[in-house]
């Protein structure tokens, strides 16, 4: 009989949170889950799920476009933004319903309240004011985008969290970041039809992405008509007597449009979470600190996810709380492991990558192969698109291991969660060769570049 009133207790009900809760109760452990906004986090409310699906929708301009090459005649074409709107909270409401339902059925008490530490085994739920104890505590409470508070007129500007539901669709936007997130967002208000700038501070977008991908990504969007501004912040907004924005630029001057978004980087959820009280130590950034296997600085208390800003992505998150139910409930201590992580950006042409980019592998290996191409792909023939595929696989030529992979070009994402089992298999680039090639596909270049493009010694390329 244990002398708390739960085995385990999870504050937060994101990707995270919720793995940890359900395969917890799931064994027979007393669980308890508390999440102060909706089931789901920011995934599925306010992340990945509402953003493809806005992907989907801002890609059918180009498909009607296209469809005339292959003989289609589309008539007239109207977007309903507050219809996407409500489908999307129709969807995530239902997955959110999901979420719940696999908690309920495993055994898990769901809380809706914020929940906060008031002592290493204790938690205060805020909507009873009751305290409640745990042996084991999970911090999982993810992060929020950052307000970017030393911006004057920040608050004039939206993030990520409302640019899911404006009222209205606005006519401009300005999205300050070179991240996925800022590049992604570009895409999907251009699609449809939102006159687009993106401004960034770095030298070329996407900064730790191949340099290729980054290039040919700029070209891609800045040929559909997206205004890019690299080496260049916003300094304030304001607003005008129109309501409009005025951004005011360091070096190109002052841009004048509907809605300013702010992409510039995501900050723990750490404040106020009494994790002082407990004796849990976050970093300068208020990440929350953990050791291999998501242990904090307090006993008993275990941190995953966005908050203890590893890596900040949903199978990330998901997979640290496996690790913590191997390790803590299973007798199978298990460390995550973050190596080799595929992963997209559902930009428009879509990235998709997994491993090193040329530059890291340069610096890493004594000679490396580069073997890359670049084409037109078969269904931009007829469309008349310009749109052109790169791929890329980079190979450290002592062992012959494919170290690096990336493709820019439609369904890029889905490629590359394959190319991340060849790698995580250790695969070499003569298992690509002997492959056989799918054909006629995008994809079939991956198998089919026999001679290297060119070389890297001790990182100078050879003649
Ligand atoms: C716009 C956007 C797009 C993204 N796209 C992708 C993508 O394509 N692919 C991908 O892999 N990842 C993507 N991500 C990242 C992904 O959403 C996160 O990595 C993932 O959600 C992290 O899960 P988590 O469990 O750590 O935290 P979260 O999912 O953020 O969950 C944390 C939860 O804790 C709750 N909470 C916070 N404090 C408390 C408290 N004190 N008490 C109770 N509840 C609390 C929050 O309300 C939240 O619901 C995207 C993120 C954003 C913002």
């Amino acid at each position: 009989m244990t002398a708390f009133d739960y085995d385990l207790f999870v504050i937060g009900g994101g990707s995270g949170g919720v793995r940890s809760a359900r395969l917890a109760a799931a064994l027979g452990k007393k669980v308890a889950i508390a999440e102060e906004f909706r089931y789901g986090g920011t995934c599925v409310i306010r992340g990945c799920v509402p953003k493809k699906l806005y992907v989907y929708a801002s890609q059918f301009a180009e498909h009607f476009e296209d469809a005339l090459g292959f003989g289609w005649s589309v008539g007239e074409r109207r977007f309903d933004w507050q219809k996407l709107v409500a489908a999307k909270e129709q969807e995530i409401t239902r997955l959110e319903g999901l979420y719940r339902k696999g908690l309920a059925n495993a055994g898990a008490e769901i809380l809706d309240t914020r929940a906060e530490l008031v002592g290493p085994n204790e938690v205060r739920l805020s909507a009873t004011g009751k305290t409640v104890s745990a042996e084991r505590i999970v911090i999982a409470v993810g992060g929020h985008p950052s307000p970017h508070d030393a911006l004057p007129g920040h608050e004039l500007c939206i993030t990520s969290n409302e640019a899911f539901d404006l009222d209205q669709l606005p006519k401009s936007i300005l999205i300050a970041g070179g991240g996925y997130i800022a590049v992604e967002f570009a895409n999907i208000f251009h699609g449809l039809g939102v006159e687009t700038t993106l401004i960034y501070r770095g030298k070329e977008i996407l900064s730790r992405f191949d340099q290729d991908l980054r290039r040919g990504l700029h070209a891609a969007m800045e040929e559909k008509g997206i205004r890019i501004l690299c080496e260049d912040i916003i300094q304030s907004v304001s607003a005008g007597r129109d309501g409009r924005r005025i951004a005011a630029t360091m070096k190109h001057g002052e841009i004048v449009t509907d809605q300013v978004m702010l992409a510039l980087g995501r900050v723990p959820n750490t404040r106020s979470l009494g994790l002082e009280t407990a004796g849990v130590k976050t970093d300068e950034r208020g990440a929350i600190v953990v050791d291999a296997y998501s242990r904090t600085t307090a006993p008993g208390i275990f941190a995953l996810g966005d908050v203890t800003d590893r890596v900040q992505l949903t199978p990330v998150a998901i997979h640290e709380a496996m690790c913590f139910i191997e390790t803590e409930y299973k007798n199978n201590p298990t460390s995550p492991d973050h190596d080799l992580i595929a992963t997209a950006v559902f930009s428009q042409p879509e990235i998709g990558t997994v491993g090193m980019a040329e530059d890291e592998a340069a610096r890493r290996f004594a000679e490396l192969e580069v073997y890359r191409a670049e084409f037109r792909p078969m269904r931009a023939t007829l469309s008349g698109r310009k749109e052109k595929m790169i791929m890329k696989l980079l190979v450290n030529a002592a062992d012959r291991k494919v170290v690096g992979a990336h493709i820019l070009g439609h369904d890029a994402g889905e490629m590359a969660q394959l190319l991340g089992i060849s790698l995580k298999a250790g695969c070499t680039k003569d298992d690509f060769d002997r492959t056989m090639a799918v054909h006629p596909t995008a994809a079939e270049e991956l198998v089919t570049m026999y001679q290297p493009s060119y070389r890297l010694r001790n990182g100078e390329r050879l003649p």
